[in-house]
């Protein structure tokens, strides 16, 4: 089995062939939330950049197992080895339980993600069920002297180890520039050097989760969780790890040395990275006061919103630009998303229910679809380019338009006409993951479809004929119903505002 499929390798910093250890089987890590709070737009797009990944694996006949994990323990406030764990703090000021806290954020951040279709992933494993496995890495790094202890805290040694392997090389940072810009070391008990991070971290008398270790009472680093799952359900060495660029540094890089420190082995073949998401050009984040949290998109209640946004509209912009560029976010470009979803959508209800007198099926429509099919799978082979392979299926959308307005010469056959509504559906709604909606599937939208040609027909008649006022009484009465009405070159066109 071979594939075209490039990927960009952050870890190489080149783009290369994507070439998997035991294929057809195909093994991929991404890393998930931390469960103390809703998702957030920058949650979409990681979520949504790998479940395109995985798709896209999938149509190309690849078994992938999909791990995306749920950080229920261990992710202290600072990001680093102090403060309250995030978690524990949420439990204390709302008097919950602190699984009560993660259950309840797994079920909001499974809404969220159920509503953007995302496909949820073959094994969602989650921190505090691996504990035990998380203390025999940690005893087996300082078993090969990458680890120390120090006051029922376990230390990853970065010092020692970057002696002997390169720590930095996924993030392309030097040891000694870190040191000499690290902050003392106050208040990171017995740490040798601030580079050093947890494996393992003592309890204080009145932090809530807590496990028996050899070490004494205390709960696993941050890190050392995605090292453990990645390594339990997909080996010692796995094909892809996916996850947010803002967890390149020190996520990643302190997992490629535990899992390094502990088999002596590199975990990773592809690791991929997605880009973030701004704010009129500017990072969204809690402090900021700018972070808009997925359901507030759907229901408008953010005062940053002019209004709500449908979910796939919030996928299709977040799939309009390439992964690895970043994307900035404001109305305006919602807007213009939904218009762009719009088109597409109702391309691929025609494409589902058009009905004319078939031409007969020529060479020349039989390259013309052939060329779209292959300019797909090029646009995704090409390091996944969504933005690129939407392009395409705009110029699907013009032409099944123009068919559907009697304005194309080009007249498929019937069949012909089947295969590009395969084509178009294959990435549309398979790969992409845009769902078409309910509605569009039934009788229901063939009906009013057939009954919007039939009234924007009447429309385009009366503006020809110079009858303006009933053009606009037309338009008029449908935006009242909520459909609007965009005129274009090629026609009318028209979608039910969300
Ligand atoms: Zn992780």
């Amino acid at each position: 089995m071979s594939s075209e499929l490039h990927l960009y390798n952050t870890i190489t910093r080149k783009r290369e062939r994507f070439e998997p250890m035991n294929p057809p089987h195909v093994g991929m890590y991404v890393c998930g939330p931390t469960v103390y709070g809703d998702a957030h737009l920058g949650h979409a797009r990681s979520a949504i950049t790998f479940d395109v990944v995985f798709r896209y694996l999938r149509h190309l006949g690849y078994k992938v197992r999909y791990v995306r994990n749920i950080t229920d323990v261990g992710h202290l406030e600072n990001d680093a080895d102090h403060g309250e764990d995030k978690i524990a703090k949420k439990a204390r000021l709302e008097q919950l339980e602190p699984m009560e806290v993660v259950q309840f954020y797994k079920d909001r951040y499974h809404r969220d993600m159920d509503a953007l279709n995302v496909l949820r992933p073959s094994i969602e494993p989650q921190a505090s069920g691996h504990i035990i496995e998380q203390i025999e890495m940690t005893k087996a790094i300082l078993a090969n002297g990458w680890a120390y202890e120090t006051e029922g805290n376990v230390y990853f040694d970065v010092e020692k180890f970057s002696d002997k392997f390169n720590y930095g090389k996924l993030s392309g940072r030097k040891v000694d520039e870190l040191q000499s810009n690290s902050r003392d070391l106050e208040g990171q008990e017995g740490k040798r050097s601030p580079l050093d991070f947890a494996l393992w971290k003592k309890a204080s008398p009145e932090h809530i989760m807590r496990w028996p270790s050899p070490w004494g009472e205390g709960f696993p680093g941050w890190h050392i969780e995605c090292s453990v799952m990645s390594r339990k359900y997909l080996g010692e060495t796995f094909d892809i790890h996916g996850g947010g660029l803002d967890l390149l540094f020190p996520h990643h890089e302190c997992e490629i040395a535990q899992s390094v420190g502990a088999t002596g082995k590199e975990p990773v073949r592809y690791w991929l990275h997605n880009n973030m998401i701004t704010l009129n050009g500017q990072k969204m984040a809690k402090s900021l006061g700018n972070t808009i949290m997925l359901h507030e998109f759907f229901n408008g209640g953010n005062a940053l919103l002019e209004k709500a946004y449908d979910p796939m509209t919030i996928r299709f912009f977040i799939l309009q630009a390439h992964y690895r560029s970043t994307l900035d976010f404001g109305n305006e470009a919602l807007q213009a998303a939904e218009k762009g979803f719009a088109k597409l959508r109702n391309a691929s209800t025609i494409l589902g229910s058009l009905k004319l007198k078939w031409g007969a099926s020529t060479e020349a429509t039989d390259r013309r679809i052939s060329g779209w099919a292959d300019g797909l799978k090029s646009c995704m082979d090409d390091d996944l380019n969504t933005a690129q392979t939407i392009a395409v299926l705009f110029d699907i959308a013009t032409y099944v338009n123009a068919l559907k307005n009697s304005q194309e010469k080009e007249i498929p056959s019937e069949a012909q006409f089947q295969r590009l509504g395969e084509v178009y559906n294959a990435y549309f709604v398979d790969i992409l993951g845009l769902k078409a909606g309910e509605a569009d599937s039934s009788k229901a939208t063939g009906a009013l479809d057939a009954a919007m040609h039939l009234l924007l027909d009447m429309r385009a008649k009366a503006k020809a004929n110079r009858d303006f006022a009933t053009a606009d009484s037309i338009r008029n009465t449908l935006k009242e119903a909520g459909i609007t009405v965009m005129d274009s070159k090629d026609g009318s066109e028209w979608a039910i505002e969300g």
